[in-house]
């Protein structure tokens, strides 16, 4: 069980770098369409049934994303600890 899983709604990200900014070992910007993509991340449904990303990660790794989350400007980026709740 990871400690933490992050999800990433892909389709809402605007681009603004913050992520990648804040934590570039763990977001970086797709030359491609200018949204972040979460590195190392799978892909999956979202709830919403559009297509995001999503990493499990370990105690070690979670400051840098839970600031990558708080640095997010329209709240794509959510974090969920080892039993499933939402911490943003
Ligand atoms: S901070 Fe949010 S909106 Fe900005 S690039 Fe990262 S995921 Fe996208």
């Amino acid at each position: 069980m990871p400690d933490y899983q992050i999800k990433h709604d892909r389709p809402n990200c605007i681009g603004c770098g913050a992520c990648a900014a804040v934590a570039p070992d763990y977001w970086e910007m797709s030359p491609v369409d200018g949204k972040s993509n979460l590195k190392g991340s799978i892909h999956i449904k979202l709830e919403s049934g559009e297509d995001g990303e999503q990493r499990d990660i370990a105690q070690a790794q979670y400051t840098p994303n839970k600031e990558a989350a708080d640095s997010c400007p329209v709240n794509v980026i959510h974090l969920f600890d080892k039993t499933g709740k939402k911490i943003i």
